[in-house]
């Protein structure tokens, strides 16, 4: 397994570039530069629901803890690195601002693009700290830290608002990043196939770089729906699309963009409430079933 690459976060942070309202469209390598790596968000979402596919049980979301994200901070992390973190949260008691996490290839070859803008080093795709599903950078780093680190959430020396987990129960799962995104190459593009060994080659450096910035064709959730709902960063495809179409149909006026946002929730809400079902929001089995 390639060596971590200590980048240093507070550069390459995501904060002060904000403001994106959907993927681009076109491949990776003609994203423009310098723009928040949230241009890139269907993409990401699919690697992200592909991994999870590779490692069910393994990798979750912390999107239910009283966290903020920016969007572009894909909220996570393995399941042991999870529990630490609600614990910490729930001990101070506070919101926690999450600049940055998870962070998918796409995000990364981006960043790794863009590196001659930049005087700090950047890891390529798989070798980040942040594609190992046990780091976080944060606002309050400094007032966050003894409560982290009652729990296994360590400081990185040099790279102020970053932690790693480096408690037990983890695994190395960056491989299944560069995995999952060959997976999801190959199932696009049959009659131009890549090796699937979870390396990152020049091989899988030219396919990332020449995949679609809002997503492939056949997704991931195509074979196994993901639970919609809204969240930060917003869940954007074509399952979101499918879901406006159905809830236009069923006379429900929404727009139909592929992006969940507030007025997709009040419609899903809509609906559920016509039907009898939980009001909540979240199209998971129930609602999918009577829609
Ligand atoms: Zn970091």
């Amino acid at each position: 397994m390639t060596d971590i690459i200590i980048e240093l976060c507070t550069e390459i942070n995501d904060r002060d570039k904000v403001g994106i309202k959907a993927s681009f469209r076109g491949p990776l390598r003609n994203v423009p530069s310098s723009t928040s790596t949230a241009i890139v968000n269907a993409l990401s979402q699919q690697l992200i629901h592909q991994l999870q596919l590779l490692l069910p049980n393994a990798f979750a979301s912390f999107d239910d803890l009283n966290v903020d994200l920016l969007d572009a901070a894909y909220p996570y992390v393995q399941t042991a690195a999870r529990q630490g973190l609600q614990r910490a949260i729930q001990d101070r008691g506070t919101k926690m601002l999450v600049n940055s996490c998870y962070r998918t290839i796409a995000q990364q070859m981006l960043l790794y693009n863009d590196r001659h803008n930049n005087s700090n080093p950047v890891a390529p795709p798989g070798a980040s700290n942040h594609q190992t599903g046990l780091a976080i950078d944060i606002e309050d780093a400094r007032g966050w830290e003894p409560y982290l680190m009652r729990y296994g959430w360590n400081p990185l020396p040099g790279d102020p608002p970053h932690f790693d987990f480096q408690g037990s129960g983890t695994t190395d799962i960056r491989s299944k990043s560069i995995l999952a995104f060959q997976q999801l190459w190959n199932k696009n593009n049959p009659n131009d196939r890549i090796g699937e060994d979870g390396a990152f080659g020049p091989q899988t450096e030219n396919a990332l770089n020449a995949s679609p910035a809002n997503g492939f064709a056949k997704a991931p959730w195509d074979d196994k729906p993901r639970i919609l709902k809204l969240t930060q960063p917003r869940m954007e495809g074509s399952d979101v699309e499918r879901l406006q179409d159905a809830l236009k149909k069923a006379g429900i006026n929404v727009a139909v963009d592929g992006e969940f946002g507030p007025a997709t929730d009040k419609a899903v809400k809509e609906f559920q409430q016509k039907k009898s079902l939980t009001t909540d929001g979240i199209v998971g089995p129930n609602t999918r079933a009577v829609m």
